[in-house]
């Protein structure tokens, strides 16, 4: 029945062991929650990172379109000078210089621009269509009015160039009707703005020598001279002053370019590395939940199966010893008290089987100790009987003699006897009578004790049964001047089966009694028969002192009364009712009694009916 967790586990006390069974499972619970606290830290991590990444993203997206819409500017910037300068210059010196200074002022605001100040929004991208619309439409201006400059310049003098100077006098003296020199003028300094800035100085100080030149050795009429010598001065200074503030103008566009390029190489980087980033964050966060989840899983079904476990090893090694303890109790309460229980265990089943043991000793021992003496009181109790029955039978014969000499006495057969002498026999006669009663009695219950009665059934009249038992009292009651009735019950067969002798005596105790203990009023007998239930009823009701309720057991023990004294008013032994119920008993009826003490009492014999047709004797 025991395995050998059960005997290991036998070494802790139960307490013990539910003890440390929960703290396993509830130290198992508290790890899975670190464990997962932990991973959870791990998740947060991760989601900020992935935040910060997204952040970074995001600013590095915004900070992109920032210089989109910074070399949009630039080129709007680059473009509007270009234009202004073709234009402006032929005006006047102010809006030539506010072009620049306009120019100037747009590029440092586009340095001082810190990236982050907008994002890129719907009315930005609006800005930017139209920005883009402009530049387009400035650049498609700027071509136009330089390319017109070309054709002129490369239509009317041809290819064979000796210089801008002196296409220009070619062109002063060819086409001065329709181009003003001043126009001509100016539209050479716009076209040489297209060359590079470096060469710029010397280009302009060579080409403008020619043109004077040219002017001086053209043979114009000298106000005519003079005016367009005036004029070229004007341009050349203006060109000059140009020529410095575009190079000044450029030298900010290219550090401003340059700027924005490595500016834009950083933000693409850094967009690149948040993107990186933010994807490394998001793989890590998933990972971290799909881990957190499979812990939790893991940790639960882990605790679960603990938990099972444990309390499957440890039920068991409770149920298994009490289970045994119920197995050996069951065939001890069978009779088998070769019952020993497995004593190895340290626990309180341990303590439990031991005393158990012990018990089961201790009831052997006792099982032995009653049979012996029930069989020496079983012995003592026939001895008892024997000796009983012997004495009886050696009282009655001399008892016998004793009677029988009084009766000749009384019957003069030793002569007449006087009225004293009657008086004296008759009391002799008398109380041999009671004593041979009383030795009756006895013989009748020691013969009921050793089981040695004979229950006779034979056919009798209840009838003439009851005239014999109306014939016993009826002198007793005119003594008494008690008055005595008798119920028969009409439907009382005339003929029965049963052991007459026995139901009279049974009849004779209870109406004795009645009269024995009734002063006044009077005793009833009634007979009453019953097919439903198929019995038949002796009742014998007195109006006398009547039982307390406490007796109404007892009077049916032997040697028992009401009034133990030695004095007591009323004679008897106190068998009478004990042989009556034992051989109720044995006629297999039952008797009851129902009494209020100092209003009388009623004894009831109930027997089983039975008639002659079903004749059969019965020991
Ligand atoms: P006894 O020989 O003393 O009458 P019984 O066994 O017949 O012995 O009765 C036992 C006791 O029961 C009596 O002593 C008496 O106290 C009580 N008893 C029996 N019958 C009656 C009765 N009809 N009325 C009152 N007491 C009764």
């Amino acid at each position: 029945m025991y395995n050998w967790r059960s005997r290991l586990l036998g070494q802790l006390k139960i307490r013990t062991r539910l003890t440390l069974g929960f703290g396993v499972v509830v130290s198992l619970m508290f790890l899975s929650i670190a464990l997962n606290l932990i991973i959870r830290d791990y998740e947060r991590d991760a989601e900020a990172q992935a935040r910060d990444a997204q952040a970074r993203a995001t600013l590095a997206e915004r900070l992109r379109a920032q210089i989109k819409d910074a070399r949009y500017k630039e080129s709007l910037m680059i473009v509007q000078y270009m234009s202004g300068l073709g234009f402006n210059i032929l005006t006047d010196e102010t809006a030539l210089q506010a072009s620049i200074d306009d120019a100037l002022a747009t590029v440092r605001t586009l340095q001082a621009q810190t990236p982050a100040d907008d994002t890129d929004s719907d009315d930005d991208q609006a800005t930017d269509a139209e920005f883009l619309a402009t530049l387009e439409q400035g650049v498609l201006d700027y071509r136009a009015q330089a390319d017109q400059l070309a054709t002129y310049i490369l239509t009317e003098r041809g290819t064979e160039t000796t210089g801008l100077g002196g296409d220009l006098i070619s062109a002063i003296e060819n086409l001065a009707p329709a181009y003003e020199v001043d126009a001509l003028v100016y539209a050479a300094a716009s076209y040489l703005h297209f060359v590079q800035p470096q060469e710029k100085t010397q280009f302009l100080v060579e080409e403008f020598g020619q043109i004077e030149t040219s002017i001086r050795q053209a043979g114009f009429a000298p106000e005519d001279e003079t005016r367009y010598l005036a004029t070229l001065n004007l341009a050349r200074n203006r060109l000059f002053t140009l020529n410095a503030n575009d190079f000044l103008l450029y030298t900010e566009y290219f550090t401003l370019t340059a700027d924005t390029d490595s500016l834009s190489l950083l933000i693409n980087s850094l967009a690149e590395s948040a993107h990186d980033e933010r994807e490394t964050a998001e793989d890590s966060l998933v990972e971290a939940e799909r881990l957190s989840e499979l812990s939790l899983a893991l940790a639960g079904a882990l605790i679960l199966m603990t938990a099972l476990l444990l309390s499957m090893i440890i039920s068991q090694s409770i149920t298994n010893p009490v289970t045994a303890l119920a197995t050996a109790a069951r065939r001890i309460a069978g009779g088998d008290y070769e019952q020993q229980l497995d004593t190895a265990r340290q626990d309180e089943l341990g303590q439990l089987a031991n005393d158990f043991n012990e018990m089961v000793s201790a009831v052997q021992r006792r099982e032995i100790e009653l049979r012996i003496a029930t069989a020496q009181a079983e012995e003592a109790a026939r001895i008892k009987s024997q000796f009983l029955a012997n004495v009886s039978h050696e009282l009655r014969t001399p008892l016998n003699a004793v009677i029988g000499f009084s009766d000749m006495l009384l019957m003069g057969m030793s002569g007449p006897l006087n009225d004293q002498q009657e008086h004296k026999v008759t009391r002799l006669r008398q109380n041999g009578m009671r004593l041979l009663a009383l030795i009756n009695d006895i013989l009748d219950l020691t013969r009921i004790e050793a089981k040695r009665i004979e229950i006779v059934h034979r056919p009798f009249e209840p009838r003439a049964l009851i005239d014999r038992w109306i014939g016993q009292v009826e002198t007793e009651a005119a003594e008494k001047d008690l008055a005595f009735d008798v119920n028969i019950d009409p439907v009382l067969p005339d003929c029965l089966l049963g052991d007459e002798k026995r139901i009279e005596q049974i009849g004779t105790n209870l109406l004795s009694n009645a009269f024995k203990f009734t002063e006044y009023g009077g005793v009833t007998l009634s007979v009453q028969a019953d097919f439903v239930t198929n019995t038949w009823a002796v009742a014998v009701t007195d109006t006398g002192i009547g039982i307390p309720p406490h007796a109404l057991d007892l009077i049916f023990e032997e040697f028992r009364q009401i009034d133990g004294s030695s004095t007591r008013a009323y004679q008897g032994t106190g068998l009478g009712l004990a042989i009556t119920r034992n051989l109720v008993r044995i006629m297999e009826g039952e008797i009851t009694v129902e009494s209020k003490p100092g209003a009388g009492s009623t004894f009831m014999v109930t027997l089983p009916l039975r008639l002659p047709a079903q004749e059969k004797v019965e020991v």
